[in-house]
């Protein structure tokens, strides 16, 4: 005799969850993913970081987020997971003041974004598999549906098959494809990048691009911090760059911009 069909429980169990993840509502959230307004964030008392940032990302984009060393790019995408908190201003991400929310509440924020770091942050004696499921087990997600659910992340990263091998046996731009699997298993509204090709050499920065790029286009918004000048002028994404603590849009004259820091960076090479 057939057994029950597992599978449509199984969809029916899934789609709830994404229901879930992708909102409280059943209306469709149209406010801008992100917003920042005149916030200012300073580690030292006299020159702030960041000052008077005001950004608005919508829904669906990609941005890089550029500026030499020490600018505060990754400051920028620390206030928006809330390692720091501002100092002024707020930052509403759907809609929602997050720079004042209380450390009890934090761990909801992080639920909905997927954050992905230059020294990938993977737990080398784990197994790719386990690398990946966490995500998933700290949101209680039950195990039959994580199972498909890391495979199918896998799968979307170039690591088809991979996930019982140790995740320090591969290679630094297959450890990095762990770390993203990881940042998109939970289908995050937000992916926030902070120089992910870092460690890797230019090919496999090229290829690590790539992949956010097709991640992004299937729905999520993307804000990718790099100082690669070869990855900005790449890919033809809205670019945003820090210069001495503000936000400056690349339409307003980033060519100039980019020159002059290229010829700075050749010369001093
Ligand atoms: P980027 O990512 O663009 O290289 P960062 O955001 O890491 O820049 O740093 C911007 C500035 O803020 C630097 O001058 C750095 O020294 C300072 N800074 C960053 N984080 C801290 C911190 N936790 N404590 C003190 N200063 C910090
Ligand atoms: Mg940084």
């Amino acid at each position: 005799m057939a057994k029950p069909a597992e599978g449509p429980d199984v969809e029916g169990s899934r789609s709830s969850i994404i229901r879930k993840r992708r909102g409280d509502d059943a209306t469709p959230n149209t406010k801008p993913i992100l917003v920042m307004e005149e916030v200012y964030k300073y580690f030292r008392r006299d020159v702030p970081t960041l000052r008077n940032v005001n950004l608005t990302v919508e829904r669906g984009e990609f941005v890089f987020v550029t500026g030499p060393s020490g600018s505060g790019k990754s400051t920028l995408l620390q206030l928006i997971y809330r390692q720091h908190s501002v100092d002024s201003g707020r930052i509403l991400f759907s809609g929602r003041d997050i720079s004042r929310l209380t450390d009890k509440s934090i761990p909801f924020l992080r639920r909905n974004l997927g954050i992905v770091f230059q020294d990938f942050k993977v737990v080398p004696h784990w197994t790719v598999f386990e690398n990946v499921a966490i995500a998933l087990e700290i949101l209680s997600t039950p195990t039959r549906v994580l199972r498909g659910r890391v495979s199918e992340a896998l799968e979307r990263v170039g690591l088809a098959g991979r996930g019982n091998e140790r995740t320090d046996a591969l290679s630094g731009g297959e450890q990095q494809r762990v770390a993203i699997a990881r940042a998109i298993v939970s289908e995050p509204a937000l992916i926030l990048a902070d120089e992910p090709t870092g460690n890797l050499d230019p090919q496999l920065a090229i290829d690590i691009l790539t992949l956010f790029e097709e991640i992004h286009e299937s729905g999520t918004t993307v804000l990718f911090a790099t100082h690669d000048h070869s990855l900005l002028q790449s890919a033809p994404h809205r670019l945003v760059v820090i210069d001495e603590g503000r936000v400056i849009e690349a339409s307003h004259g980033l060519r100039a911009w980019s020159a002059r820091n290229a010829t700075v960076a050749e010369t001093g090479s």
